[in-house]
């Protein structure tokens, strides 16, 4: 028995596809204990693991805006958070002696406990995996890349706090970013990865690891059209009026998930064959839809392809962008060219009537079902976990 400390940020995105790991390790009888944070306490526990809260470490104020594009503010996070569980945490890590920790590529906190008490560490990356040919493809500006390595040097003084309780961290390079061989399990295949050819062995192509589901969502005899944009975007009113502008007509079934940050309501009236929700069964809902207009989220998008479902893109951050550039140069979908009612409705009359997309989708989909899911990934951080006994 193997016992395995898991570390996630909260965020669905990143928790969901561990989810289903966490099950394939303690259906094979060792023990998981997850960090997290309240909001995934249900999922994390009905998944099998022992959940250990991060909630209630004060880490100070928090400016996400400035953390995802600033290297300064996200070392300064890093180490903030970091020295805010460094007494306990240790402490509990001490106790438990895992045999390995998983840390979602960017739970920075979770890789730096392995490397301050010599725990092999495994990497568990939610998006594309990312080396320089990979950055290439999906566009990292050479602006911003320059702007954060003039900044390297300052952010080594940042984390003084951090060495000085025994953590050897560098530079925030050294922390956000991994070396080549650092064990990964990557939610993806080979084929939409980009660049894939590019990565070492130790990097396991594991294909999505979706949630059970036995939801089932009736078809009326119309074509289904399923749209989201995820479920961190919020304030997203004037995109979801005009879906509903888009497809009244009543010619397609429509599904809208606008997240809890989008006000219901404020749609109007809807039409007989609209259905707005804060939040759905996103599997039961893709495994009936024929098309789906997403933010690509790597999630959502991958979603979407294991059920061949064709998608429509909207993506608005640079890592959706990657995702849908990606979809699209794979012939699975295409880009929406603006918000408008005419652009919704034509870019998912092209979804549907051209069955190329569907093919494309269905090779992606087919690809990740060839990859192992779960189970390869569960064997992967055990071949890490067993890698001391050798
Ligand atoms: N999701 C869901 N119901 C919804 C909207 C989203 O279950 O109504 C799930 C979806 O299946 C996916 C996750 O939430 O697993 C969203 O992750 P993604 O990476 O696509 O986007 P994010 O929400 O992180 O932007």
């Amino acid at each position: 028995m193997r016992r395995i400390v898991f570390f996630n940020i909260p965020a669905h995105g990143h928790t969901n596809p561990t989810l289903p790991v966490v099950r394939a390790l303690t259906d094979m009888g060792h023990e998981v204990v997850y960090y997290s944070f309240g909001d995934f306490k249900d999922s994390i526990e009905a998944a099998g693991a022992r959940f250990m809260t991060c909630d209630g470490f004060d880490a100070g104020d928090v400016d996400g805006s400035r953390v995802a594009n600033d290297i300064m503010a996200s070392t300064a996070l890093i180490a903030r958070v970091t020295l805010a569980m460094d007494e306990q945490v240790t402490r509990d890590l001490r106790a438990l002696e895992p045999d390995v920790i998983v840390a979602d590529s960017v739970a920075f906190w979770g890789k730096l406990f392995a490397q301050k008490l010599g725990i092999p560490y495994v990497c568990s990356n939610t998006t594309f995996a990312f080396n320089k040919e990979s950055a290439k493809v999906m566009g990292t500006p050479l602006g911003e890349l320059l702007a954060s390595l003039i900044k390297l040097p300052l952010t080594g003084r940042l984390l003084k706090p951090l060495r000085d309780r025994g953590y050897p961290a560098k530079n925030g390079l050294s922390i956000v970013q991994n070396d080549e061989d650092t064990p990964t399990v990557v939610y993806t295949s080979k084929l939409f990865q980009p660049c894939a050819e590019t990565f070492p062995d130790g990097f396991s192509f594991v294909g999505p690891c979706l949630r059970p589901s036995d939801g089932v969502v009736e078809k009326s005899g119309r074509p289904m059209v399923y749209v989201s944009v995820g479920t961190v975007l919020g304030g997203q009113g004037d995109f979801f009026r005009n879906c509903v502008r888009a497809f009244d007509d009543g010619r397609y079934d429509v599904t809208l998930s606008v997240g809890a940050g989008t006000d219901i309501a404020a749609l109007g009236t809807l039409p007989e064959n609209i259905h707005a929700y804060p939040r759905v069964d996103q599997l039961a809902v893709l495994r009936a839809a024929d098309v789906f207009v997403t933010h690509c989220g790597m999630n959502s998008a991958s979603e979407g392809l294991w059920f061949g479902v064709p998608l429509v893109t909207r993506p608005l951050t640079r890592e959706e962008t990657g995702v849908a550039n990606r979809v699209e140069a794979l012939g699975a979908g295409l880009r929406l060219e603006g918000d408008d009612p005419e652009n919704i409705r034509r870019a998912v009359d092209a979804a549907l009537t051209d069955p190329r997309y569907r093919e494309g989708a269905k090779r992606i989909g087919d690809s990740f079902r060839a990859c192992g899911g779960a189970d390869a990934a569960a064997r992967a951080i055990l071949r890490v976990a067993g890698a001391r006994d050798q």
